[in-house]
């Protein structure tokens, strides 16, 4: 193996007996996908290991500690200081660590650290409670991270971050011991086999208690938000070596220990807030406001500066008069909450006096709508992307993180704005939680030239004298120290206080195995060393910053490679190409990438919905296939012949389909499935038992009535041709089934001429033929046109991800899908009588973009008194054909699925995607049909 130490050599040798082959990366390709997380280091780890289990956790450190190794946890990878990040041993403790237990009376959840923050708040919600821990990356971030960042966003403050909430934590040490602080089994056992460990917390607990100055400063220090460096306040706070250890594990940034599972104190929600925007003149003007509003009852305080006002002018819900805001203007969002409507009236009055002490711009308005509130908090969440998205390519977006005690927050905020100017930061927004003191800045900031490094690090220094030296703030108050601030941190906290952490932190890993170089690094510079590099690709990825928001919509994330790593794998191929540095390991990462990054891309988009660039790493991969497969080309030619006789093609597919039904016949499910899975390892297609019979539409027989609405329906080319597998509880075809339905609401049908020829494009589009993709749209707007008579007729098509498409590239006509069609033309001429069974539904990637979910929520509500939607299932993962290509995409997909629908004995499933419902069927165990099967057999004609 060529590891660059005969250490990890045997590291290597040892960990392969406790772990399989799969789950311990060593090639090229997926260890410099993982050596990213979006801070703006790189570091590519020689392993990358995915331990299940605290046994084989305990194994690895173990053997890391034996042969020593250096290792690196991760959760999300979010970080931003470049602290999940690894150039030895990386272990991903993610998505194979999401179990969670509620106690009964919901005031605390017991949680494994890959499961994401905001899934435990869904959990929690049902129950009306949540965790405080707020960070803006929670869609995203893992407990794990979030914890051990001890990270935090617009509300938590000091008083609700992990530390404050976290009631006991499972370690495992670097020698790969176990300490459960919440069994006194377990603090029994490990006080008996480390009593010297115990007795040196107790040491510096004492030694810490002995020092009145250092324990004012801590106090101090603590009392605003502060992640610089280890956490030494549980000396203060807690007496128990045990409640030390545990709150030593918040904010430690993986130097300690690995935290296995941690039981967090939840709280009930508010249920009423009102929020108000208010301007006023003077950053340090605004400050002075939040300091008068600190003994009022504001849950959140956001300031932004006038840069930041600017960066959203002309946003839909900001007014008019923003641009007209003098140049100093400053904006402060509040919001305030309360259990009743009373509650809520009395603070607003009480807020609304203590401005009135303050000019503000304008008149200080609070408002309770949702709409609006919504808008300006979806705002203020979104000044990083509107800042981040306008940098130049080639350019990352750094967002730095400090805070100033409130007693000094006027002049030092003042003097941080007035310090980036200085070093020519045009765009260096400042926005925050001012009611913390608390404030992010914003960089838009290359790396690739010696005079941008220097004004970088110029700046950094300056603002360590600043903001640690000249006020006594944090240096890091939610981001963690990493590597960014590691050289800074004796400077802000001191040598006794610096001292404390390094006891702590030889106790914990006195071999300094745990992410080294994370809050305790010896190179001043460290902080300036390692950038990642940021070659320009394509445009529609280059503003990536690689923070990995993508990934919790990415169906490939984990399995394959998520979008990220796409992006990640597609730089470096650039930069090898541009550079020629390397050219055979550019041959080389090239040729996995075509299995890794390219085939196994569902391209569904749906990362996009979650990135704060709004960045659609499928559209990179349809670029890529194009480039694979160029007009002219030999594929394309073949494309082309497709496109250009698509009748011919389903004439010829329906005998095929018709074989493989009489296979399945004859054969069975058993011995079909058997020869199809061998014939599918040697490259055909895979058979699936929820294959469609061949279908032909048949010609609509009623004649037109003129009193009757009419319809246009274009069943799509899928529909056209597949008819229903074996097993449903419905065997008609779903064109006829859709137009039966639609009679039955009095609709009068009309099919596009020629349709058998049409196609939305999709199918291209997927393939990276894109002017092939538009000449058929194209085609297909045509004939919608005329059917329509201009758009005079709704327009009806039956394929979820089809009417995607068609909607983005047809605006001349109002274009439907089943469940937008049904809720508003169908559900007046009905009559629902809905079944008292349960039955799932899926909600495609589709109905997700084109933000229908609400829409399938209500029409399933109106059909079944059981309507089941599956957690954590998002894309399915076939991907119009890939399910029969790559078909382990679908299940790696679908893994979550049928163990859901086992539980609550559920028998039927509905959606509203053909292929979807066929990978649905294969992988859930059950029929999944077109929701329109059920929405036919619950209804009666109104009145009827
Ligand atoms: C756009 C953007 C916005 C952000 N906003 C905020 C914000 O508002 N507030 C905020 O605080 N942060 C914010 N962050 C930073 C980051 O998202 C958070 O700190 C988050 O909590 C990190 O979680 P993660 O799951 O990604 O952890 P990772 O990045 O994977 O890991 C974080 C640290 O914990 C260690 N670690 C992970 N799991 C374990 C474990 N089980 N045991 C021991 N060590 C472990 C890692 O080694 C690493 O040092 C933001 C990031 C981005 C990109």
């Amino acid at each position: 193996m060529p590891f660059s130490k005969p250490s990890l050599d045997r590291f290597y040798q040892k960990i392969r007996s406790v772990l399989p082959k799969e789950r311990a990366l060593t090639d090229d390709l997926r260890r410099l996908a993982w050596g990213t997380d979006a801070g703006f280091y790189r570091m590519v780890p020689e392993i990358v290991l995915f331990p299940k289990t605290e046994k084989e956790m305990s194994a690895i450190l173990r053997a890391a500690s034996e042969e020593k190794c250096a290792v690196t946890f991760r959760a999300a990878g979010t970080s931003l200081s470049g602290q999940s990040i690894s150039d030895s041993i990386l272990i991903v403790a993610g998505k194979n660590w999401e179990e969670y237990t509620l106690s009964d009376d919901l005031s605390a959840i017991d949680l494994q650290p890959g499961i994401v923050g905001q899934r435990v708040n869904d959990i929690l919600s049902k129950h009306g409670r949540k965790i405080s821990p707020d960070p803006a990356s929670i869609g995203s971030a893992m407990i794990g991270g979030i914890i051990v960042n001890n990270a935090s966003g617009m509300n938590c403050g000091v008083h609700g971050n992990s530390d404050r909430i976290l009631k006991s934590a499972r370690i495992i040490f670097a020698d790969g011991t176990t300490l459960d602080t919440g069994k006194l089994y377990s603090r029994e056992i490990f006080e008996k086999n480390h009593p010297e460990f115990i007795a040196e917390i107790k040491k510096i607990r004492d030694d810490v208690r002995a020092n009145p100055e250092l324990v004012a400063k801590i106090k101090r220090k603590y009392s605003i938000k502060n992640v610089t460096g280890l956490n030494i306040l549980p000396f203060v706070r807690f007496d128990d070596p045990f409640d030390i250890i545990t709150h030593l594990m918040v904010g430690s940034e993986g130097t300690l220990a690995f935290l296995a599972r941690a039981v967090l104190r939840t709280e009930k929600i508010v249920p009423r807030s009102a929020s108000a925007m208010v301007y006023l003149p003077g950053i340090d003007y605004a400050c002075k406001a939040v300091q008068a509003l600190q003994s009022e009852p504001v849950a959140s305080v956001e300031l932004l500066d006038r840069l930041a006002l600017r960066s959203i002018e002309g946003r839909p819900g900001m007014p008019d008069y923003l641009p007209e805001l003098p140049d100093s203007a400053t904006a402060l969002l509040l919001e305030t909450r309360a259990v009743t409507g009373e509650q809520l009236s009395s603070q607003i009055a009480q807020i609304t006096k203590a401005l009135e002490n303050f000019e503000t711009l304008m008149p200080v308005e609070f408002t309770e709508d949702a709409a609006t509130c919504a808008v300006w908090w979806g705002i203020r969440s979104g000044i990083f992307p509107s800042v981040g998205g306008m940098r130049e390519p080639g350019t990352t977006s750094l967002i730095e993180d400090v805070a100033f005690p409130m007693d000094v927050l006027p002049e030092a905020t003042k003097r941080l704005q007035e310090l980036i100017a200085q070093y020519g930061y045009t765009d260096g927004v400042i926005y925050g939680h001012a009611r913390d003191g608390n404030f992010h800045f914003i960089l838009n900031q290359r790396f690739d030239s010696q005079k941008e490094v220097d004004r970088y690090a110029g700046l950094m220094r300056d603002v360590v004298k600043l903001v640690a030296d000249d006020y006594g703030g944090s240096l890091k108050a939610e981001h963690g120290t990493g590597r960014n601030m590691a050289p800074f941190v004796r400077r802000e906290w001191g040598d006794d206080a610096y001292g404390i952490m390094l006891r702590v932190k030889r106790l914990f890993d006195p071999e300094g195995l745990l992410n080294p170089g994370v809050i305790f690094n010896d190179d001043p510079d460290c902080f300036i060393r390692g950038f990642k590099p940021l070659p320009t690709v394509n445009p529609k990825v280059d503003k990536c910053i690689e923070c990995g928001f993508c990934e919790v919509n990415c169906v490939t994330a984990g399995f394959t490679l998520s979008s990220r790593q796409r992006i990640v794998l597609s730089r470096e191929m650039a930069r090898l190409a541009q550079t020629g540095e390397d050219p055979a390991r550019l041959r080389r990462l090239k040729k996995r990438y075509r299995y890794w990054g390219n085939m196994t891309c569902a391209g569904d988009g749906l990362c996009a919905t979650s990135c704060p660039m709004g960045i659609n790493t499928g559209e990179l991969t349809h670029d890529i296939r194009e480039a694979d497969a160029p007009a002219g080309s030999l594929v394309w030619k073949l494309g082309d012949m497709a496109a250009n006789h698509l009748g011919l093609i389903e004439t010829a597919l329906r005998p095929v389909l018709a074989v493989a039904d009489l296979g399945h016949t004859v054969l069975g499910t058993k011995a079909m499935s058997a020869v199809c899975n061998t014939l599918n390892k040697c490259g055909v297609p895979l058979w699936v038992p929820a294959m469609p019979k061949p279908h032909r539409v048949k010609k609509i027989k009623t004649a037109p009535k003129p009193e009757r609405p009419k319809a246009v329906y274009f069943p799509s080319c899928i529909n056209q041709t597949f008819g229903t597998a074996k097993g449903v509880p419905d065997a008609t075809p779903l064109t006829d089934k859709m137009t039966a339905l639609l009679e039955k609401a009095g609709y009068d049908v009309i099919y596009p001429k020629g349709m058998e020829n049409l196609c939305c494009g999709t199918i291209w589009e997927s393939k990276g033929m894109p002017d092939i993709a538009d000449r058929k749209t194209k085609e297909l707007e045509a004939a919608l046109l005329e059917a329509s008579e201009n758009g005079k007729y709704p327009v009806l098509c039956d394929q979820s991800p089809c009417l995607y498409r068609m909607r983005h590239e047809i605006k001349s006509m109002k274009l439907y899908e089943p469940i937008e069609f049904i809720e508003e033309f169908l559900v007046d001429r009905l009559d629902f009588h809905p079944i008292d069974e349960p039955a799932a539904f899926h909600v495609t990637c589709s109905v997700t973009k084109m933000n229908l979910r609400g829409a399938l929520e209500r029409l399933a509500a109106r059909c079944t008194t059981k309507p089941f939607f599956p957690e954590e299932v998002g894309c399915c993962g076939f991907a119009g054909d890939k399910g029969f290509t790559y078909p382990e995409v679908n299940r790696y997909a679908l893994r979550k699925l049928r163990p859901q629908l086992e539980e609550r004995h559920i028998k039927i499933g509905f959606s509203n995607s053909r292929t979807c419902e066929i990978g649905l069927t294969t992988n859930g165990g059950i029929p999944y049909m077109s929701i329109v099967y059920l929405v036919d057999k619950v209804t009666t004609p109104r009145n009827s």
